[in-house]
């Protein structure tokens, strides 16, 4: 140094001194092992290394030294950050390791704990199945009709030109509610509901209606008493049989994949005339089965196809039994039960696992909302 410097004033720089800078930062290194968490860290940088931190300070003063002791001075100080800086990242990292340590031990699955035993359960497949095929007439612009499951005799018979001495009509098949004679009954098909939909509604009517029928079957592999059916039935000017077709075939390909065909034959029914019974081409083999006894199928026992519903055009009778004037309008209707569909559609060998309720049974074809 080359005499004095009116400008240095000892006393404004003493914090640029070496004990006064190692003081600083032996002060933030103790405060950075101290800090126990991320948080304190946070502080401790603001502290000791932000910029009203000690050594900030000082290095302003740096511009007031001479000239010769600014470089050393300013050697001092950024030594002395960086020193800081770089235990606060050190601790920084461990810190964030014992965090996420931490965490991963605080939120562990211990498998061997007992599981909350509450079951979730599931919808059974034969509802999931009639609202799947409800979606595919919605679809087509069909409303979904609803009627009373305990029928009056006349809209479950008379009105869907059952004759009185039919034998559906014996106590053999059908549950009467009261006496044989109180001509109230659980309704033993779906077609009802076609009534009261004519009956209800403005004409066209387009409607697809899913429910609960009775029949005084006895329970086995193949019969039960409560079953389910679903119906579609169309009234319209100009109605054909050939839109009957198109719509089972429609319907087909919706449940049981493209290409998939259907076919008539000639059947009867009181309320439909022409009748069909409908057969679903077997959407396993395709076909390939018939006369191949290399390759048999279990769903269409090797015949190619399978028998899945009754179909016809409405009955001018039935119109006429509702108000309808059949010279003017035509309709066709056409009715599947929903657990023989599910049977062939799910491999499903025993209607008895459809009626008593184990919700295994109902898992396994998947939790659908
Ligand atoms: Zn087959």
């Amino acid at each position: 140094m080359s005499g004095p410097n009116t400008s240095f004033d000892p006393k404004q720089v003493a914090s640029l001194n070496a004990e006064a800078v190692e003081a600083m930062v032996a002060a933030a290194l103790a405060a950075i092992a101290d800090a126990g968490d991320l948080s304190a860290l946070k502080e401790v940088r603001l502290a000791h290394a932000g910029d009203r931190s000690p050594l900030a300070l000082a290095n302003r003063e740096i511009g007031a030294l001479p000239p010769a002791a600014k470089a050393e001075a300013g050697k001092r100080v950024g030594q002395a950050r960086g020193a800081i800086k770089q235990a606060l990242d050190a601790r920084q990292v461990e810190l964030e390791t014992e965090r996420d340590e931490r965490v991963l031990v605080e939120e562990a699955v211990d498998v061997t704990l007992p599981y909350d035993r509450s079951a979730r359960g599931a919808r059974h497949p034969l509802t999931t199945l009639m609202e799947r095929v409800a979606d595919v007439f919605v679809a087509m612009g069909y409303e979904i009709a609803e009627g009373p499951e305990v029928e009056a005799e006349w809209v479950n018979f008379d009105a869907l030109n059952v004759p009185p001495d039919h034998p559906a009509r014996t106590m053999q098949d059908t549950f009467y509610v009261g006496s044989p004679d109180s001509g109230v009954v659980l309704r033993t098909q779906t077609s009802p509901i076609q009534i009261r939909a004519m009956l209800d509604r403005d004409l066209p009517v387009y409607v697809i209606a899913p429910g609960r029928v009775y029949r005084t079957d006895e329970l086995d592999a193949t019969h039960t008493p409560v079953f389910h059916q679903i119906e579609g039935l169309a009234v319209d000017r100009g109605i054909t049989m050939g839109d009957l077709r198109g719509t089972l075939d429609h319907f087909a390909e919706s449940m049981f994949g493209e290409g998939i065909r259907t076919r008539m034959r000639p059947s009867y029914f009181p309320f439909t005339e022409p009748s069909a019974e409908v057969d679903l081409e077997c959407f396993v083999c395709r076909g390939e089965s018939v006369g191949n006894p290399e390759r048999p199928c279990r769903t269409c026992g090797s015949e190619g196809w399978i028998e899945w519903g009754g179909c016809g055009m409405v009955n001018p009778r039935v119109l006429q039994s509702v108000g309808i004037d059949p010279t003017v309008y035509r309709g066709f209707a056409f009715g599947m039960g929903v657990e023989r569909t599910l049977m062939f559609r799910n491999g499903v060998s025993d209607m008895r696992d459809m009626v008593e309720g184990d919700v295994r049974f109902s898992l396994a074809f998947g939790v659908e909302a």
